[in-house]
């Protein structure tokens, strides 16, 4: 019965790479070489799902190289679709999304993915070994001294210090002397993969939904500090813990209504 279950599984899945992609390359697309982080420009974005109504409307920013800029609303305003857009799985209706002043549809896609890392609320759980889950944010890269960083400043290096072998800790349960985490820790380590990886443009879409307040600005107050000379894009519901982000913008029902710094925002 198991088989005959997965096999059903196995035909949705390849029925699903079967699908033609919804955004079409041009004929020789513009390569973007890696020379750090770039300007991202939104101008006048609007944007509405296949068959639904408008989600984005008139959206215009600008994210200059190394800024950290934080989007900030509640559930269903349009922060991830900003994000979904950026990573182009989406064309918008109408304006215009510029990477260095290049249009997002001339570009060569798998050369911009090189410049992006994203974590989103639904990441991934490895079952191998805590070492092995945050170097596979960069499997080419073989530093254990990053690794171990990025542990630190993921707030995670503090609960692989208690398990019993450490950086070696086999995860999961199917595992003799593997270790189930918790929520919380598993989130941690998704973030220590993303970190560790260090792409010109990290983009974290609250993954900190099962960390508290207070480790959440720690967190990001962290990635800040460390993020200096690249470009963080964090979506929080959270005002308070984004604080620290040199630009805060504030998404309602699809429109931008303030930005400014957290200092800023606050007098007005
Ligand atoms: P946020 O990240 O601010 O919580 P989202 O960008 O996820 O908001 O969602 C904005 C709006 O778009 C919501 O009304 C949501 O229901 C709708 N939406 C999100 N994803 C899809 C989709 N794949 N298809 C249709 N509507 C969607």
């Amino acid at each position: 019965a198991q088989i005959y279950e997965n096999n059903l599984y196995a035909n949705h899945f390849f029925d699903f790479l079967a699908l033609p992609p919804l955004v079409l390359q041009v004929q020789n697309p513009t390569i973007l070489k890696n020379i750090g982080p770039p300007r991202i420009e939104f101008r006048n974005v609007s944007f509405s799902y296949p068959n639904g109504p408008k989600v984005l409307n008139n959206i215009s920013f600008v994210i200059e190289p190394g800024e950290s800029v934080a989007f900030v609303g509640h559930n269903g305003a349009g922060k991830t679709t900003i994000i979904k857009l950026l990573c182009r799985f989406y064309d918008i209706t109408s304006g215009e999304i510029l990477i260095n002043g290049i249009g997002i549809k001339e570009l060569d896609l798998p050369s911009w993915y090189k410049f992006l890392g994203t974590l989103f609320q639904e990441f991934v759980k490895y079952h191998f070994t805590v070492r092995e889950n945050i170097m596979l944010g960069a499997p080419d890269r073989k530093d254990e001294n990053a690794m171990k960083q990025a542990a630190i400043k993921s707030g995670a290096a503090e609960f692989i210090k208690k398990l019993p072998q450490k950086y070696d800790q086999m995860l999961g349960k199917e595992f003799e002397n593997g270790e189930e985490l918790s929520g919380g820790q598993w989130q941690k380590l998704a973030i220590a993969r993303a970190f560790y990886e260090e792409p010109p443009v990290l983009i974290l879409d609250e993954p900190t939904s099962a960390i508290d307040a207070e480790a959440e600005y720690e967190i990001f107050d962290n990635l800040k500090n460390q993020y200096k000379n690249k470009t963080l894009i964090l979506v929080s519901h959270r005002f308070s813990t984004v604080r620290n982000a040199d630009k805060i913008i504030v998404i309602e029902s699809g429109m931008i209504v303030e930005s400014g710094t957290h200092e800023n925002l606050m007098k007005t």
